[in-house]
C-alpha cells in the first residue's frame, strides 16, 4: 500500500530505492541480580567492552583521515571518544555495578538516562541533540556487551541496483562514515532535527537525506521500495507505477542538469550585457576551502570562525586560529578571503565559552551579547582572533568582516583593537599585510543608518539571514513562526536594495553572504537591485552562476525598481516570476 510521510528536509535530491532497516537502538536489555564474587568479574567485563568500543572508534578515526572522508567525520568520532572516556558515563556505571550487583548492561542503560535527562534540560537545541551522541556511544558498548558490534551494512547494493536507502531510529555520524565507501543513495531517519550531526553530514556527502520523520522505522520493511525527496522532505513508501515514473524523470532531469551546471566551473559570470559579477564561496570549516575551488569560487565571502569554537573544551589559540586562516588562505591561491570574526550566541554556543558573560542563560538571546557584542565584552579573547587573522594576511588576501554591528561605538571599538593587534604583532615582531576591514548589515538599524558604515569601513557584506529574523521579529531557529520567515517580505527587499545603492554611490564594495545569495530563484533579483558579489554555500554556486549568465542587468534594474515600488505580497510575487 502506498503512503508518504513527512519530515525535515536536510539534503536535497531525489534517491529511489530499496529499504535497508538498520536495527534500533538495543536499549532493552534485560536487569539480573549478580552474586557478590560476581561483581569483579562484571566489572572487568565492563571495562574491557569499554575498551573494545574505543578501539573501534580508532578504527573510525583512521577511516575518517582517509583523503575525501568529510571533515566533520573526524570530529564527531573524537565527540564519541571524549564521552567514552568520560568519567560522568563510565563511573557511574561502575558505581552502579558495585552497589546494586546488576549487570553492566543495565548498570550502563541507567546511567544513560541519568545523563540523558540533563541535556533535556538544556535550552539549546543543538545542545539538546547532542543527547543522541550519547545514546549512540552507549549502544556501542552495549553491542560489545551483547556479544554483536553494529555492521551497518549487511550488504552492498550492485552497479545495477537501484539506489539503497538506509531508514533508521537515528544514525550516528560513526555509521556515516560507511556511507563513504557503500553505494548508499540517501537516508531517512525518525529522529533528528537540522542542526543534528546526522543532518551536518548528509549535506556534506550531498546525498538526498530527510531526518524527524518520526514513524518510518516502524512502518517500513526492508526491501520496500522508496522514494526520498530530499528538497521537498517527503518520503513516499511503496509509490504507484505513475508516481515512480515520474520521480525517475526528475532525478534523471537533475542529474543532467547537476552534470550540465559542472560545465560552468571554469568560465566567468559575465551577464548577457557583459557585467561580471563575483561569485563567492561560504565556508564554515578550513576544510571546506577544497569545495569552493572545486566549483571555481572567486574567494572566500564568509568564513564563519565560531565553527572553529565548537564542540571543544578548551578555545582555540593565537597559533591555531592562525594555522586554520593560513591554510584557507593558502588554498584559495591569491583570491580574497573573508574572515568573520567570531559570531557566537543565539543558536551558535561553544562549550569552551560557557562560563564567559556571553553564554549565561540570555533572556533573549538573539538579542544578547552575541557577535561583536561578546567580543567587545571580551577583548582579551577578541585580540587573540584579530592578531591570528592580521597574520594570516601576510600569506594572501585576507579581508576582517565583524558581524552584528549596529551602532557606530562598535565601530569605532572594533577598529581601536585591531589597531591595538597591530601594535602587539609589531611589538612581538610578527608580520602581517594591509587588510580591508568590513561590517556585515544584518541589524535593520545598521541598514537605515549607513553613515558610519560608509565612512570608517572598506566594505560591506548584508547577512540577510539575521536581516529578515531582525526586520521581522521571527527567531530564525523557532519552527512555530517558520512560515513568517519572509526573505521577500517587501521591508526586507527595501532595506536590502537601500543598502546595495547607498554603498554603490559612494563607491564602497558590497556583498549579500546569507541565504538568499545562494538561492538561484532570487539571483536576478538581487542582480537587479544591482549586487555584483555574492557568497554562498559552494554547492549553490553554479546554479547561481547559471542565472547571472541569463540575466541583462539594465532590464533587470527596470523591472525589479518597479517590483521595490510594490508592498503588496502577491504583486511581488508575480513580479519576481516574470523578472
Ligand atoms: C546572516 O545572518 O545572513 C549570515 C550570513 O550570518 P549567519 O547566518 O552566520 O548568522
Ligand atoms: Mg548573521
Amino acid at each position: 500500500m502506498t503512503f508518504s510521510l513527512h519530515g525535515q528536509a536536510v539534503s536535497g535530491g531525489i534517491a529511489i530505492g530499496r529499504a535497508h532497516l538498520v536495527s534500533h537502538a538495543a536499549l532493552e536489555v534485560a536487569h539480573y541480580q549478580l552474586r557478590e564474587r560476581d561483581v569483579a568479574g562484571e566489572l572487568e567485563r565492563f571495562d574491557s567492552a569499554v575498551g573494545t568500543a574505543g578501539a573501534e572508534l580508532d578504527a573510525l578515526r583512521a577511516d575518517a583521515s582517509v583523503p575525501g572522508a568529510p571533515a566533520e567525520l573526524s570530529a564527531f568520532v573524537d565527540v564519541h571518544a571524549m564521552i567514552l572516556a568520560d568519567p560522568a558515563l563510565t563511573d557511574g556505571v561502575r558505581e552502579l555495578i558495585r552497589e546494586r550487583r546488576c549487570n553492566a548492561e543495565w548498570a550502563m542503560v541507567q546511567q544513560m538516562q541519568l545523563v540523558v535527562d540533563q541535556f533535556d534540560e538544556f535550552e539549546d537545541a543543538y545542545l539538546r541533540e547532542r543527547k543522541q551522541d550519547i545514546v549512540q556511544v552507549v549502544e556501542r558498548v552495549l553491542k560489545v556487551l551483547q556479544g554483536r558490534q553494529r555492521k551497518l551494512m549487511k550488504r552492498k547494493a550492485s552497479a545495477t541496483e537501484d539506489d539503497l536507502i538506509v531508514v533508521a531510529n537515528d544514525l550516528s555520524p560513526a555509521d556515516t562514515l560507511q556511507f563513504k565507501t557503500l553505494r548508499i543513495g540517501g537516508f531517512v531517519t525518525d529522529m533528528g532535527g537540522s542542526t543534528s550531526h546526522t543532518a551536518i553530514v548528509a549535506r556534506s556527502l550531498a546525498i538526498p537525506a530527510v531526518v524527524g520523520m518520526q514513524h518510518a522505522r516502524p512502518l517500513i520493511q526492508d526491501d520496500d521500495l522508496l522514494i526520498v525527496d530530499g528538497t521537498r522532505g517527503v518520503l513516499i513508501v511503496d509509490p504507484t507505477p505513475n508516481v515512480l515514473a515520474e520521480y525517475r524523470l526528475r532525478k534523471t532531469e537533475l542529474q543532467l542538469e547537476r552534470a550540465k551546471l559542472k560545465r560552468l566551473v571554469t568560465g566567468r559570470a559575465r551577464t548577457l550585457d557583459g557585467e561580471d559579477v563575483a561569485l563567492l564561496a561560504n565556508i564554515e570549516l578550513p576544510q571546506d576551502a577544497e569545495r569552493a575551488t572545486e566549483v571555481g569560487a572567486d574567494g572566500v565571502g564568509l568564513f564563519r570562525t565560531e565553527f572553529l569554537f565548537m564542540n571543544r573544551d578548551e578555545l582555540p589559540g593565537e597559533d591555531e586560529q592562525f594555522e586554520a586562516y593560513r591554510s584557507v588562505v593558502k588554498a584559495l591561491a591569491g583570491k580574497p578571503v573573508t574572515i568573520r570574526t567570531l559570531d557566537i550566541g543565539a543558536d551558535k554556543e561553544a562549550r569552551a565559552l560557557r562560563n564567559r558573560t556571553g553564554n549565561r542563560a540570555a533572556p533573549n538571546p538573539a538579542l544578547g551579547l552575541r557577535a561583536i557584542r561578546f567580543c567587545l565584552a571580551e577583548p582579551q579573547l577578541f585580540l587573540v582572533q584579530l592578531r591570528a587573522i592580521l597574520r594570516a594576511s601576510h600569506h594572501g588576501r585576507v579581508r576582517l568582516l565583524i558581524p552584528m554591528l549596529a551602532h557606530a561605538q562598535e565601530i569605532e571599538q572594533a577598529l581601536s583593537l585591531i589597531e591595538l593587534a597591530r601594535f602587539q604583532l609589531r611589538e612581538a615582531r610578527q608580520k602581517f599585510d594591509a587588510i580591508e576591514v568590513g561590517g556585515m548589515i544584518e541589524i535593520p538599524a545598521a541598514a537605515l543608518a549607513l553613515g558610519p558604515f560608509l565612512r570608517r569601513l572598506d566594505f560591506l557584506s548584508i547577512g540577510t539571514n539575521d536581516l529578515i529574523q531582525y526586520t521581522l521579529a521571527i527567531d530564525r531557529s523557532d519552527d512555530a513562526v517558520a512560515h513568517l520567515y519572509d526573505p521577500v517580505h517587501p521591508a526586507v527587499l527595501r532595506l536590502i536594495a537601500q543598502t546595495i545603492q547607498s554603498a554603490q554611490r559612494v563607491g564602497m564594495p558590497v556583498a549579500v553572504c546569507g541565504e538568499m545569495a545562494g538561492d538561484p530563484k532570487l539571483t536576478r533579483l538581487l542582480v537587479g537591485m544591482g549586487l555584483r558579489e555574492f557568497s554562498m554555500h559552494p554547492a549553490q554556486l553554479l546554479e547561481v552562476k547559471q542565472q547571472v549568465m541569463m540575466s541583462d542587468t539594465a532590464q533587470l534594474a527596470v523591472r525589479v525598481g518597479k517590483l521595490l515600488k510594490s508592498d503588496e505580497p502577491d504583486k511581488i510575487g508575480d513580479q519576481l516570476e516574470k523578472l
